[in-house]
């Protein structure tokens, strides 16, 4: 089961696209914390992987640990914690206890320092880069798999060869990096990240060809639908089963985009007494739109079911944006066409990424 626990509406920081800044500021209560990782445990039965998110969850340095340190005391399998974090607020010793506790850390960078100021700014309008790449260096050294988490937006589109170039030079390995669907896309912003794609992809072989492989999510994601025969929903969300966002308040909800003011509004039930699926029915249950996908070839690969991208973007969980249906048709036949240059040539660094796990499936 995956759990975000949202520690606070407070941040440092206001992010443009941020859909946290409705959030309540109060830091979540202890009471509503233990009883938060008490309804967890219970529900995860073993198998939670929790992440802690905000706002700014370093701004509450102590309720990190005190998360940490439960999750640690538990008798059940070990959960996998992460924090995500906009990387203003670590610190020597949150590093160390973070590696001491085997939490990962999900780093927000948007790339290049202009394609990061260009959204992620200070409320005086400073960009937060400099402030974030002072911390990059040690970070990096005490988890060497960090992974940046990158926004793209129609502004930083143009920017995004040049991003992803700046990050893998300042040594991340795990890139994920996803539009921001509900910015103002139009088909030539679009046109130009499709120009960017091309760019990136002839980087991305030559990079493989040369033994130094990393994980580039536009592009590995959808390789993989290929490879493992199609988009595993389970991947991803199926609102409020076994992916749940809890608020500072202790509300639960189908998924982190759904948090909102924290108000209830959107809520699928608390902490305190479970699920409620008279909720959990008000706010999934909408009217299915008709889709135009037909028989679209690209069905089974295509990102259009994941339904907080949907409900953000246009207000009904099974509505994908117009713009998303165009994005995947350039993308993954784009992502085609790498995979099939480098399995071609039964690229080493390939095979090992996208089929040792599927022949190693197939032994077991
Ligand atoms: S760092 Fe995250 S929480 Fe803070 S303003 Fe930016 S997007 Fe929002
Ligand atoms: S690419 Fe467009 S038409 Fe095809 S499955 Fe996706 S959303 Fe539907």
């Amino acid at each position: 089961m995956k759990a975000a626990l949202f520690l606070s509406g407070s941040c440092n920081l206001a992010c443009s696209y941020c859909y946290a800044s409705q959030c309540p500021k109060a830091p979540i209560g202890p009471d509503t914390l233990h009883q938060s990782l008490a309804f967890l445990k219970a529900r995860a039965q073993g198998t939670l992987a929790l992440t802690l998110i905000g706002g700014e969850p370093l701004l509450f340095p102590d309720l990190v640990r005190e998360i940490v340190r439960v999750c640690r005391s538990w008798d059940t399998p070990r959960t996998h914690i992460a924090i995500t974090t906009n990387g203003t607020h670590l610190s020597e010793a949150l590093l160390d206890h973070f590696q001491a506790e085997d939490v990962e850390v999900y780093l927000s960078l948007d790339g290049d320092q202009e394609a990061h100021d260009t959204h992620r700014k200070t409320p005086q309008g400073q960009g937060s880069y400099a402030e974030v790449l002072r911390w990059v260096p040690k970070l990096l050294a005490h988890h060497p798999k960090a992974q940046v988490s990158s926004v793209i937006t129609p502004q930083t589109a143009g920017r995004l060869a040049d991003s992803v170039a700046s990050l893998l030079s300042l040594g991340f390995r795990d890139l994920s990096m996803g539009l921001d669907y509900a910015g103002a896309w139009s088909l030539e912003s679009l046109d130009i990240l499709e120009a960017q794609y091309h760019q990136v992809a002839e980087h991305y072989i030559r990079d493989h060809r040369a033994g130094q492989a990393y994980h580039l999510s536009f592009l590995d994601d959808h390789i993989l639908t290929w490879t493992s025969g199609g988009t595993a929903r389970s991947a991803c969300c199926d609102l409020g089963d076994q992916i749940l966002a809890i608020g500072p308040s202790g509300r639960l909800y189908p998924c982190l985009q759904f948090v909102g003011a924290d108000d209830g509004q959107q809520a699928i039930g608390d902490v305190w007494r479970g699920l409620d699926p008279k909720a959990r029915c008000r706010v999934l249950c909408q009217a299915k739109p008709q889709l135009p996908c037909g028989d679209c070839t690209l069905k089974l690969r295509c990102f259009r079911w994941c339904g907080c991208t949907n409900w953000r973007a246009t207000g009904n969980l099974h509505q994908p944006p117009a713009i998303l249906c165009e994005h995947e048709r350039r993308i993954i036949p784009l992502a085609d066409r790498v995979a099939e240059r480098l399995y071609a040539e039964r690229n080493p660094s390939f095979i090992q990424k996208f089929y040792a796990p599927v022949a190693g499936r197939e032994d077991a």
